[in-house]
């Protein structure tokens, strides 16, 4: 009897060429370095080589920055689609799509929660629905949050997504810049903080109104923050942009962000200012 014997190998051969990794790795877009997916899920999205800092959903964000025990609330509204708006597809089709591609009624949700030791009212976008636009739903949420950080004096954080107004429900949508400044204004009036973070991206009315409203108005790094975007404007203004336009680094060398905050620090960073912020009592 010999020592060692070599088993024939009956595992099925493999055809060169045809490892199946795709799926398993994402390529970043900043340092084109192949990430292995679980890799960059461990490290809150973030790659862990150049700190390029990928999207996140709402539901992941607000398990990022709230305590478990929160709820989510004031996810009943649904459009009514008051213009039966139709471009390329009819807007009912697009919004029945991004329902069931989210499994959320529109582009926002509402928790409250703890964020260490405060008691907070959190409204996050959700990017994947309609490019995280905001119609009379997201308004109407938004006017929520506002008001349950009305009766209880809990803070307010809003986590921006958005490409901006919902074009599908035309004046509808412009008229919740108007409502939810207003909330806001109010918001103010009772001194109860609101702390706005943007992440990427945040434009078009958006940015025009809630986003950089906030007592503090912060953002995670290389975010795209602006109103129309940069070929808009370079067509309009018959100007090339400067390297960097309308990242949360130029924002921040010109004034229009309190502070960029890396994920990781996010939740230390939200905990450390309302500790400031809110009124000892
Ligand atoms: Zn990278």
């Amino acid at each position: 009897m010999t020592w060692f014997k070599r088993e024939d190998n009956d595992l099925p051969a493999i055809r060169r060429g045809t490892v199946r990794t795709e799926g398993l790795w994402i390529k970043c877009p900043t340092c084109q370095q192949a990430i292995f997916k679980a890799d960059l899920e461990a490290n809150l999205n973030v790659c862990p080589k150049c700190a390029h800092h990928f999207r996140i959903d709402a539901r992941r964000r607000i398990g990022l920055l709230l305590e478990s025990g929160y709820q989510l609330v004031d996810l009943e509204l649904r459009s009514t689609d008051p213009l039966q708006f139709t471009d390329l597809k009819r807007y009912a089709h697009r919004l029945s799509e991004a329902r069931r591609k989210t499994g959320l009624n529109d582009a926002i949700v509402n928790a409250i929660g703890q964020l260490g030791p405060h008691s907070v009212v959190l409204s996050v976008m959700e990017y994947a629905f309609i490019g995280g636009s905001m119609g009379a739903v997201v308004g109407e949420t938004i006017a929520r949050a506002i008001d349950r950080s009305l009766a209880t004096r809990h803070p307010l954080i809003i986590v921006a997504a958005s490409g901006g107004a919902r074009m599908m429900e035309g004046i509808v949508s412009l008229m919740q810049l108007a409502k939810i400044a207003a909330g806001l204004a109010r918001l103010d009036d009772a001194k109860i903080p609101y702390i706005s973070l943007m992440t990427d991206p945040t434009t078009g009315g958006v940015t025009a109104s809630f986003a950089m409203l906030g007592d503090l108005n912060i953002a995670e790094p290389g975010a795209l923050i602006g109103f129309a975007g940069p070929r808009v404007i370079e067509q309009t203004t018959r100007q090339k942009l400067p390297p960097g336009f309308q990242r949360s680094e130029f924002l921040m060398e010109h004034g229009f962000l309190d502070a960029i905050v890396p994920r990781k620090e996010l939740k230390s960073y939200l905990a450390n200012a309302l500790s400031w912020m809110v009124p000892q009592s």
